[in-house]
């Protein structure tokens, strides 16, 4: 099986969030079975250079005016052929993949993904710059939504799987842009690329994909109600069929408590005390008070209303004051993280606050903390309740998407901890609810018995990439076998 696998980031090169350790680990964990993988990805600032000896393939025109160059070369660290569009107009920019650095979204964006979608459908033509052609191009979120349409509109024979990552963000832009695109105008209509009077990427991709898959079987049901289905429910609830939820895995070799090179120490379920040093350790880094025993609460996140960490603050001063500590890491929203900062300022000792993105301290924060906080307001699959997970940092979450489907919560009575029981799933998604839930999680702590048998059931959870990957092959061959739409 060839496939294409479409992506506008990618760990480790570039990182905004949990799609690029997504786009890093499945092509990784399905390339060991007989499936041939390549990824295509915009050569953004300085990539080529961060590559071992990019080959030129040749040039591509996308469109009437715009000229790209692309270089094969391999994902770093692993075998897998990595194609990088080169395109210095468009990619070689200072800030991130989407924004400008002070003044939010590249206003170019729907060129720029755009030429990363239709480029991902010209590579799915024959003879394509290479001998190699994908019988599967798999798109990933609105910045590759129009491949399924390109590829329609170009009669190819590949089919596409189109993956949701997170329906909020959709790429929705001003009907002209449908000119710049070549999108034929027959289609700017309900049935087609058009939503609410605006080109939709996401909308094309919903479309025209021949199937298409998110990333926890909740989080499929969930996008068909009117409460997280962003306006796309009705579509998605006439897709059903074809539409799968499998749950993302997480890279078991990166996220290793027994070998984390960004640890001070190392443990395994079976051996847990590198963890209460790496505690100790993680308190002095962050100018917590050096208490062993006290529950250390970690947060890492985007600081946005998704995540639902404006409830933290909310409760915060009842929290505190039962003593915990809490460490948290994160940006995003300006008033989230003036909010988190003055905390810690009326705190200090008790609560540290690190704004910024932070590689190894996310690391650190994942196993030198007790209890892992993650209370979204909707969470297509998350990541990091399944690093917590790994690293035996018990997940106290809200019961929606891919949260509720990866922690198994229980209620610890006089015959103990439950045995399938790895953390806590909040019964309502509320501020006075994560209060009581956590306070649970606290008086639970306090009994390291009971602690150390939901560590290690936490830490024996299977949150490898295996079972996804089997599932992803499933809905490829699937896919394969159905006629074309
Ligand atoms: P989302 O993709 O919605 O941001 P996920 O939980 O799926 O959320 O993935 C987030 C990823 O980004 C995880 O790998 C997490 O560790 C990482 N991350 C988020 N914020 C930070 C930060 N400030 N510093 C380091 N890593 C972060």
């Amino acid at each position: 099986m060839r496939l294409l696998f479409v992506t506008s980031e990618v760990f480790p090169l570039i990182k905004t969030g949990g799609l690029a350790d997504v786009s890093g680990a499945l092509p990784t964990a399905l390339a060991s079975s007989d499936t041939e993988i390549q990824i295509l990805l915009p050569a953004y600032r300085g990539m080529l250079a961060q590559c071992s000896s990019p080959k030129h393939l040749g040039s591509l025109q996308p469109f009437h005016d715009i000229r790209c160059e692309l270089y094969k070369t391999l994902l770093p660290g692993t075998n897998i052929p990595l194609l990088l569009i080169d395109c210095p107009a468009l990619y070689d920019r200072d800030g991130g993949p989407y924004h400008h650095p002070l003044h939010g979204e590249w206003e170019d964006n729907p060129l720029r993904f755009g030429v990363l979608s239709k480029v991902a459908a010209m590579l799915a033509m024959p003879n394509m710059l290479q001998a190699w052609q994908p019988e599967i191009v798999h798109c990933n979120d609105w910045q590759t939504g129009l491949t399924p349409y390109y590829l329609k509109q170009m009669g190819s024979q590949a089919k596409s799987v189109f993956s949701i990552h997170n329906l909020a963000f959709q790429g929705n832009f001003h009907a002209d842009w449908r000119y710049r695109l070549t999108l034929n105008l027959e289609d700017y209509q309900a049935e087609g690329y058009e939503f609410y009077g605006q080109v939709s990427f996401m909308k094309s991709g919903l479309f025209y994909a021949d199937a298409l898959s998110t990333v926890s079987p909740t989080y499929a049901r969930e996008i068909q109600t009117d409460q997280f289905g962003f306006g796309f429910q009705g579509l998605l609830q006439h897709r059903a069929a074809d539409l799968t939820g499998i749950l993302n895995g997480i890279d078991t070799e990166i996220w290793n408590p027994a070998q984390d090179p960004y640890l001070p120490a190392h443990y395994t379920a079976s051996a847990l005390s590198g963890k209460q040093a790496i505690k100790q350790a993680l308190q002095a880094e962050l100018g917590l008070r050096q208490q062993a025993d006290t529950p250390l609460l970690g947060v890492v996140s985007r600081l946005t209303y998704q995540k639902g960490l404006d409830m933290l603050i909310e409760i915060a001063d009842a929290l505190l004051g039962s003593g915990c500590q809490l460490a948290v890491l994160g940006s995003g929203e300006a008033s989230m993280q003036r909010q988190y900062l003055s905390l810690m300022q009326r705190y200090p000792g008790q609560v540290a606050v690190t704004i910024g993105y932070n590689e190894p301290l996310s690391h650190r924060i994942m196993a030198g903390t007790d209890i892992f906080v993650m209370p979204s307001r909707f969470e297509p699959c998350g990541l990091n309740q399944m690093y917590g997970l790994r690293y035996g940092t018990i997940p106290v979450v809200a019961n929606t998407g891919g949260l509720a489907d990866s922690v198994h919560g229980g209620e610890i009575n006089a015959q103990g901890v439950p045995g399938k029981m790895t953390g806590w799933v909040m019964a309502d998604n509320d501020a006075s609810t994560l209060l009581v839930t956590l306070q649970t999680a606290m008086q639970v702590y306090a009994n390291s018995g009971q602690w150390q048998q939901l560590q290690r059931q936490a830490m024996q959870q299977d949150v490898s990439w295996e079972t996804s990957a089997q599932h992803y092959q499933t809905l490829y061959q699937n896919v394969l076998s159905s006629p074309k739409a």
